[in-house]
């Protein structure tokens, strides 16, 4: 007669007489692939005996692909899938209600941060702004380089480098918007704003560069 063995579960289906292999499924129910063996000798007797079905008739298969298409399951999927839409919108909502700051160096956050004005650190920008902006006004020359420390110090303040760089972006356009107004080089309106927000990105950048260095030292 002889047995049909899994090795997966450690199991074993007696063979009835008039029974063969060939009628039986080629799967153990957990899964593990069925083994024809004459006898038991190299079976640990603790192995649990268990029934093997017969193979599936091709009506039997044929019905099981239909209630995979069945209204009911239909009905499920959509289901499935409306809820996938509500919750997908629902977060989508949410992301426009919150005002991110820092969010550390998730880039998907940054990216997210870069689609609003809610991480524009008004506290601190206003006065780098008012600063640069005497600097430029009333003591043109040596101290203008201030101005990169101070655009450098306002990205520093930052955890996430790109947050940082945009709020010194900012400031540096602003700042250097209102400089050429107040010193009167209108000419030069466009191309000190431009230049103030070149300075802005790179000294914010450099800013949070530099915090990223320290705080990878500090660990
Ligand atoms: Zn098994």
């Amino acid at each position: 007669m002889g047995y049909l063995i899994c090795s997966k579960c450690k199991s074993y289906h007696e063979l009835q007489s008039g029974e063969s292999p060939r009628d039986l499924r080629d799967h153990c129910p957990c899964g593990g692939k069925l083994r024809y063996v004459e006898n038991l000798d190299i079976v640990d007797p603790r192995w649990m005996q268990i029934i093997i079905p017969p193979k599936r008739t091709k009506g039997e298969v044929l019905r099981e692909k239909i209630e995979v298409f069945s209204l009911e399951n239909l009905k499920t999927r959509l289901n499935d899938f409306w809820n996938k839409c509500r919750y997908r919108l629902q977060s989508t909502q949410n992301w426009d209600n919150h005002t991110y700051y820092d969010t550390g160096m998730n880039p998907l956050n940054a990216i997210k941060n870069e689609l609003n004005l809610g991480n524009i650190r008004w506290t601190l920008v206003i006065p780098v702004i008012m600063a640069i902006t005497l600097i430029l006004t009333f003591v043109p020359g040596i101290l203008t380089l201030l101005t990169f420390v101070l655009l450098v110090a306002l990205g520093y303040t930052f955890n996430n480098q790109i947050i940082g760089a945009k709020n010194a972006l900012i400031a540096g356009a602003i700042s250097f918007l209102l400089g050429s107004l107040f010193s009167g080089s209108f000419l030069l309106l466009i191309p000190y704003t431009l230049l103030g927000v070149i300075n802005g990105a790179v000294c914010g950048w450099i800013g949070g560069y530099l915090r990223n260095i320290r705080s990878q030292r500090r660990i």
